[in-house]
């Protein structure tokens, strides 16, 4: 398994103290089944954060991975070495479908955009959790949003203007950001979303969004 994207540590630092809800909880739990390099990060991050905490007071509740690492490195507890091959091969559908508690047969999909299907587990405003079924080279529509939103990638991939997004991959935004994912063309994609907010689709699909009340 190549896992390329990885979550924000202070993701990892929630999760080991148990404070995510629960599809974000979901996601990040599945990113650790198949991330070593993560999994790694979360132990140091228990090991390090009352150091780091106590040596730097001035420091942003989000720590960062780099901040981690160097501090890290410092007290000889990080090496550099490879990664050994991750040992378990866990199939992230299954997990997903375990963790929240859901039937993949059962999915209530409804169509979205082209190529685009969508089934709610969660449609709160606090936190809603969907998953997505792309057709190979479906554009999802381009959109931004009112709090944190993670995918989880759970089969095929998907790309964005710089970045390629494939299973165990997290993709992270914020509501700076725009962006328009699209399904490579060798497979269909299929992810879990979760995020804050609504999703606020830019352009004419801004009047799809009330047709079809995204
Ligand atoms: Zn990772």
């Amino acid at each position: 398994m190549n896992i390329g994207q990885h979550p924000d540590l202070a993701w990892l630092v929630d999760y080991s103290a148990g404070t995510l809800t629960r599809g974000f909880g979901a996601v990040i739990g599945g990113h650790l089944e198949l991330c070593a390099e993560c999994r790694a990060q979360l132990r140091l991050a228990d090991r390090l954060g009352s150091r780091l905490v106590d040596d730097a007071p001035a420091l942003t509740p989000r720590l960062q991975p780099a901040t981690i690492r160097a501090a890290a490195a410092a007290s000889g507890a990080y090496t550099s070495r490879p990664l050994a091959a991750p040992e378990n091969q866990t199939n992230l559908r299954d997990y997903v479908a375990a963790k929240l508690g859901f039937d993949w047969q059962a999915l209530d999909w409804r169509s979205g955009t082209a190529g685009l299907r969508i089934a709610r587990l969660q449609d709160r405003d606090d936190e809603r959790i969907w998953l997505l079924h792309g057709d190979a080279g479906a554009a999802m529509p381009k959109h931004t949003h009112g709090g944190a939103e993670l995918t989880l990638i759970l089969h095929g991939a998907y790309r964005t203007k710089d970045q390629r997004y494939g299973v165990g991959d997290v993709d992270e935004n914020d509501e700076a950001i725009t962006h328009q994912p699209v399904v490579t063309a060798d497979s269909d994609c299929v992810s879990l979303l979760v995020f804050e907010g609504r999703l606020k689709y830019t352009g004419t699909l801004g009047l799809a969004q009330r047709v079809l009340k995204f």
